[in-house]
């Protein structure tokens, strides 16, 4: 797992594995995410559905499922106990998974690739422009900017 990563909500209840490298770092300012993330953007590992595997020994994660934009459902995986919001389950692309960029140990040399929903970003949102940006959703499978 050259390039994987592993992480943990808050209170350490949930610990995952990804095992390869993550296909996109998305930031999101669709309106859903805004709630689910308590106000900023949400920072998404896009990563193969088969990369993550969650530890055995994770106490229970709570899924809340809601329609996006596209009709389809959205589900958010939260640690029961803590709340962190960890991951999502997309069902117009069942073959990857999104996983928290805050609940990974190190986040520190990630680069944005791609920022969604920047028509909904609040005025005061950062938006990083030198990332490809898209007014609503980008559309999956996504071509990473560089390789
Ligand atoms: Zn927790
Ligand atoms: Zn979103």
């Amino acid at each position: 797992m050259a390039q994987g990563f592993k992480g943990r909500c808050f209170c350490g209840d949930v610990k995952y594995t990804v095992t390869e490298e993550p296909i996109a770092f998305v930031v999101c300012h669709c309106t859903d995410c805004q709630y689910a993330s308590g106000g900023g953007p949400a920072h998404i590992q896009v990563v193969p559905k088969d990369s993550l595997k969650i530890d055995d020994a994770s106490k229970r994660i709570t899924d809340y499922s809601s329609k996006a934009d596209s009709g389809r459902l959205v589900t958010r995986h939260f640690c029961s106990r803590c709340g962190t919001p960890m991951f999502e389950t997309l069902e117009v692309d069942p073959s990857i998974r999104l996983v928290k960029s805050g609940t990974m140990d190190d986040a520190s040399k990630l680069k944005v690739d791609a920022t969604v929903y920047t028509a909904s970003a609040q005025p005061w949102a950062h938006i990083d422009r030198t990332t490809q940006l898209f007014e609503r959703d980008l559309v999956f499978p996504f071509e990473r900017k560089g390789g």
